[in-house]
């Protein structure tokens, strides 16, 4: 067995939390290859490193005194090798971060360099090897991520190292210089190194127990998903449910490797199991409710919309010509409504309107903003009967206007869309008839 093992910031931040780390590790000899984050928030009040890194480059960029902040990074990393009485000194590596803050190096460079110190304290701590992302994980000259170049070069390179630590969320551009993935990033580099080593685990360790069914700041102590496939889970963090990067299921899909999502201050919790496919019923018809708010819709109208060849062609090419980029598009005989985010529109909203009337001679345009949208996702929607029905009447019942519908064709999953204000209210009653009525 082989295992990949990232650990988010929370599970890095300071000396005793590196302990858990170690125990971990040394729980399974199989966590060969390990993902570090940089170190990140101790408690509410503090902040994370790659902020702090952040803030270090705005100062150096605008030629004001850095020194403060840098102390304040140093400090982190000097913490840790003390709490753990570490070998290993960052003296020269600080130098040289400096000298290249002066120097006017690269915002992703410095971003990355959180991760990258964090990578060789763990390394020393576990007597694993260190490699540097940069070594293994590159991106093409437009700043795409280089599949094909990675995966060859990272599975040489490990293949002759039986333990390794590889920091995340950076790697390099084709010139040589630091490109970081975006915030969150590291959960595509354990990603990436699983796929690399065809790991048979992709481990995410962070500081919740897995998923859970409905988001915890609007449903109180919300029951935990268990198992969840990549295409559900896909559905649920675009529509704002956040434990994983969005993109982090990518690398892993490909070769079916599962991810097992882990709580680093509670490992004897299984935590959620994400899967390509699996015969395993989920405890409730839903596996999942997320959402987001700050949806726009533009409802179109116009007689015989539906025999005029290329109409939708043609209004879908005004948000195209402004580069705007549509959610959904539910449509009836004579109308059409295009589901757009509000604070992108908003500024062109003019702009597309204009070209939708020069385009398609409309009979009217309505605009209608401040909407959410909310996705009921779950695999067992397709074998059960009567799932929008209920959604429906209970959110009749909780005084919930419904704006929108969309089901996808695969049933995985049913858009509905309500006004901001009746957001959590909807979510509340959906999460009710599905989970607190069947436990
Ligand atoms: N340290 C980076 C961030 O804060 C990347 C990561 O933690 O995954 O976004």
């Amino acid at each position: 067995m082989n295992k990949v093992v990232k650990f988010g910031g929370s599970s890095l931040s300071c000396a005793e939390q590196f302990e858990k780390v170690g125990h971990i590790i040394g729980l399974d000899k199989d966590r060969r290859y390990v993902v570090p984050s940089a170190p990140g928030k101790r408690d509410s009040k503090d902040r994370k490193v790659t902020d702090l890194l952040y803030e270090t480059y705005e100062l150096a960029v605008n030629k004001e005194d850095f020194s403060g902040v840098f102390a304040e990074i140093e400090s982190r990393y000097n913490d840790i090798i003390k709490g753990l009485k570490l070998g290993v000194s960052l003296k020269d590596e600080f130098a040289t971060i400096r000298k290249n803050l002066k120097n006017g190096i690269g915002s992703d460079y410095v971003a990355s360099r959180g991760e990258y110190l964090n990578g060789i304290l763990l390394a020393d701590y576990l007597g694993y090897a260190f490699v540097d992302a940069a070594e293994v994980i590159f991106f093409d000259k437009d700043g795409n991520f280089d599949s094909e170049k990675t995966y060859k070069v990272m599975r040489e390179k490990l293949e002759g190292i039986e333990r390794a630590v590889i920091p995340g969320f950076y790697g390099s551009m084709p010139d040589g210089t630091i490109k970081t993935f975006s915030r969150g990033g590291s959960d595509i580099t354990g990603s990436i190194v699983a796929r690399s080593v065809k790991a048979d685990v992709y481990e995410n360790w962070t500081d919740v127990s897995g998923f859970f069914v409905a988001d915890p700041r609007i449903i109180t102590d919300p029951e935990n998903i268990e198992m969840i496939t990549y295409s559900e889970l896909r559905e649920l963090s675009y529509m704002g449910a956040s434990v994983l990067h969005e993109d982090a299921i990518f690398p892993v899909r490909r070769e079916g490797i599962p991810i097992n999502i882990r709580n680093t201050n509670k490992p004897e919790d299984n935590g959620s199991w994400i899967v390509q496919s699996t015969g395993q019923k989920s405890r409730f018809v839903i596996t999942g409710i997320a959402g987001k708010k700050g949806f726009c819709s533009v409802n179109i109208e116009k007689d015989k919309m539906n025999s005029e060849v290329g109409f939708g062609r043609k209004v879908l090419q005004a948000f195209e010509d402004n580069n705007i980029s549509f959610e959904h598009m539910p449509s009836g005989i004579d109308t059409m409504t295009i589901i757009v985010h509000q604070d992108e529109f908003i500024e062109k909203e003019q702009r597309v309107v204009s070209e939708i009337n020069r385009l398609t001679h409309p009979d009217n345009i309505d605009i209608e903003s401040d909407l959410a949208l909310i996705a009921v996702v779950g695999r067992g929607m397709r074998s059960s009967k009567g799932t929008s029905g209920r959604i429906f009447s209970a959110l009749a019942h909780a005084n919930v206007n419904v704006k929108m519908i969309d089901q996808g064709s695969s049933e995985l999953n049913i858009i509905i869309g309500v006004k901001n204000e009746d957001f959590e209210n909807a979510i509340r009653a959906i999460y009710n008839i599905f989970v607190v009525a069947q436990l």
